[in-house]
């Protein structure tokens, strides 16, 4: 069990719970965001992603899942039990760039080899999961951006739970920079075989924390419990675990 701490919200008085590792902590009872080490307000833009379905409601994204795609047992659907349904809001950094890559490589596709040239120019929302030890696949978790909305205590479901930031705003932007730059290699890693020389400029135009309803689903199939993640915003599943079609060896 995890050790839970208080501190008064310096907006409305009530008590803010939060958990060793955490940084920023918001108020169940009034909204209010606070740094939790100094107590001040949260000076940065707090949005959020609003929850379209209710513990019932959210069975049918589910099944449609269960439904669709050639992988999965036919009778998934059907013979799947729900052991789990829970609804958080986890936290995210978005971080807005601009990246710009140039790098000088050796292409030995060809012979002879040639060096080659090339640049990679993008515009990224970058979105980095502000807990430390939560597993969670943000690389596929394509974040629906245009339906995000200041941050409203009152839209929060009383089902659902709240997770803290454990990530400030200076690490969520040098952890962007790290991934884009890992990508970008990546990608140069396709146009040329061997990296001579990389540079890469990185400009931050803004960083926005936000709160995204994520349903955390267990389902047991033929004895066995697999998991399955949802976007609450859109239904759409985020990841999900298929169990084996048991083709083969019986
Ligand atoms: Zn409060």
């Amino acid at each position: 069990m995890s050790i839970v701490e208080e501190i008064k919200c310096p907006h409305c008085g009530a008590p803010i719970q939060f958990e060793p590792g955490e940084i920023i902590a918001t108020c169940k009872y009034c909204g209010f965001t606070v740094v939790i080490e100094t107590g001040q307000a949260f000076n940065f833009e707090h949005s959020m992603l609003l929850n379209k379905y209710d513990p019932a409601q959210i069975e049918e994204p589910i099944r449609d899942w269960m439904r669709s795609g050639f992988i999965k047992p036919s009778d998934l659907a059907r013979k799947s039990k729900l052991i789990e349904k829970n609804l958080t809001y986890v936290p995210f950094w978005i971080v807005e760039v601009e990246a710009e890559t140039t790098y000088k490589g050796i292409f030995e596709r060809i012979t002879p080899a040639v060096v080659k040239e090339g640049r990679i120019e993008k515009e990224y929302d970058w979105l980095v999961l502000a807990r430390e030890a939560t597993e969670f696949p943000t690389r596929e978790y394509d974040v629906p951006l245009e339906g995000k909305i200041p941050y409203d205590f009152r839209k929060i479901e009383g089902f659902a739970k709240t997770l803290n930031s454990e990530i400030d705003k200076d690490e969520a932007v040098s952890l962007a920079k790290q991934q884009i730059e890992e990508h970008h290699r990546y990608l140069a890693q396709q146009d040329v075989d061997r990296i001579i020389e990389i540079k890469n400029n990185i400009k931050v135009s803004q960083t926005v924390y936000l709160h995204a309803p994520i349903w955390f689903i267990k389902y047991e199939y033929k004895g066995k419990t697999y998991q399955l993640i949802i976007d609450g915003s859109t239904g759409t599943a985020i990841k999900g675990d298929i169990p084996s079609t048991g083709f083969g060896i019986l």
